[in-house]
């Protein structure tokens, strides 16, 4: 038992309260405040596997459990989350449901790794990709249209034309699948999210949103429609560059057995020391995020005057194109930036020349981390060659600008 159960009898809790107390076992004279590290790989169990909590732990165990239960809260999911060894194994997992014939509708400019899997999993599956500027309402509504033909078109006969046969959370065998990531990665796009949703469940479209750039405390897209959320736990919520880590919720019970199913199957299951250091960064997640946030807005408006600076991308400044979607939306604009600079060759000096950023890949950490996005081979062509993104951390915001400034040049 853990402290929902306690907590069940509390009036409603602030999601920055929530990351303090939640999945923490239960009060007891003389209980742990923090739950073990649960190392054990088999589980007692008599007769009928099914019936036991626990069994073996490529499937359950109570290391993942107080984990799964807090993301559920903070991202108001009625069932537990299910953790993934990756975020990208969280979203392979939530993508290979996508059937044979269906279509997968997908930003451009997903997180590189997203599109790299959702391609290969299409390719051997045998569903459409389609990619789409995730900022265009009407294109993505395009999409969706044209997928929710093409899946009544392949339903069986006799279905009903007038009935979307994509089918929907409820029957859990939908055609088609909308992939949302907003702000996109690293080009800080902002979908129309309730507007997207609202359309994908219209037609029978499933809907899952990748939540890792904005976390559970500026948007909760379940409580929008979206049928599936998933995180890549190694960045915010874990938050200290120290763990890799995914996660995917649901209130569908239907689609958690299938994504539970296809953990177990292809073993993309966390180690329980990652789960706990997991568990321990979520718990300064608010204060994290408030400061990150802070200094972005900070970094942002002065990269923005700055003669060197081409264009600035951050939902907080008032003129971004997201701006007015992010405030819309959003409890906040996050704490990644991007911003172009003439050339690449000027951008991989920039990152070479600072000496308190860390020039590195990946996001969310308490560490400020700066990067030149087309160094990736894979990065999509129509992220700029001078493009850099900030991952912006909890240092003094004027240390950062000091030496990001210096580094301008
Ligand atoms: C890093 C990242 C992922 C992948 O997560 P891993 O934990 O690295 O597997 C997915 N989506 C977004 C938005 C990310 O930033």
């Amino acid at each position: 038992m853990t402290s929902s159960e306690s907590a069940a009898s509390r009036p409603e809790l602030a999601p920055d309260t929530i990351v303090v107390e939640t999945g923490r076992p239960n009060r007891a004279d003389g209980a742990s405040v923090n739950p073990a590290i649960d190392l054990s790989s088999t589980f007692i169990s008599t007769g009928d596997i099914e019936s036991s909590p626990f069994a073996y732990a490529r499937f359950d165990t109570p290391a993942w459990s107080h984990f799964e239960e807090a993301l559920a809260k903070l991202e108001h999911a009625e069932l537990p989350g299910l953790v993934f060894g990756s975020g990208l194994a969280a979203i392979s997992a939530v993508i290979s449901a996508v059937p044979a014939g269906g279509t997968l509708i997908i930003p451009t400019h997903s997180y590189q790794g997203a599109l790299a899997s959702a391609a290969q999993i299409a390719e051997r599956q045998g569903f459409e990709l389609v990619t789409v500027d995730i900022a265009d309402t009407a294109a993505v509504t395009a999409a969706l249209d044209a997928a929710a033909e093409k899946g009544s078109a392949a339903s069986a006969p006799g279905s009903g034309a007038d009935r979307p046969a994509a089918g929907g959370s409820e029957s859990g065998t939908a055609s088609g699948l909308l992939w949302i990531e907003s702000p996109t990665n690293p080009m800080l796009e902002v979908a129309d999210v309730p507007a997207l949703i609202a359309a994908a469940k219209q037609r029978g479209i499933l809907v899952a949103v990748d939540n890792t750039f904005a976390t559970p405390l500026l948007q909760t897209p379940l409580d929008l429609g979206a049928d599936i959320v998933v995180h890549s736990v190694t960045k915010y919520l874990a938050g200290h560059s120290d763990v890799v880590l995914g996660a995917a919720l649901t209130s569908s019970g239907e689609l958690r057995q299938r994504m539970h199913t296809e953990r177990s199957m292809r073993g993309s299951v966390a180690g329980p020391f990652e789960v706990w250091l997991a568990l321990r960064g979520l718990r300064t997640l608010a204060v994290r995020l408030d400061r990150a946030q802070a200094n972005a807005q900070t970094i942002a408006e002065r990269l923005a005057a700055h003669p060197a600076v081409i264009e600035t991308r951050y939902p907080g400044l008032p003129d971004d194109p997201g701006h007015d979607r992010a405030a819309a939306q959003m409890n906040g604009f996050g704490a990644i930036i991007a911003f172009t600079v003439d050339t690449a060759d000027r951008a991989t000096s920039i990152a070479e020349a600072v000496k308190l950023w860390t020039p590195a890949t990946s996001l969310g950490g308490v560490e400020s981390l700066i990067e030149r996005r087309r160094r990736h081979p894979e990065e999509p062509q129509t992220v700029p060659e001078g493009l850099i993104r900030l991952s912006v951390g909890i240092e003094n915001v004027d240390d950062l600008w000091t030496d990001l400034e210096a580094a301008l040049g």
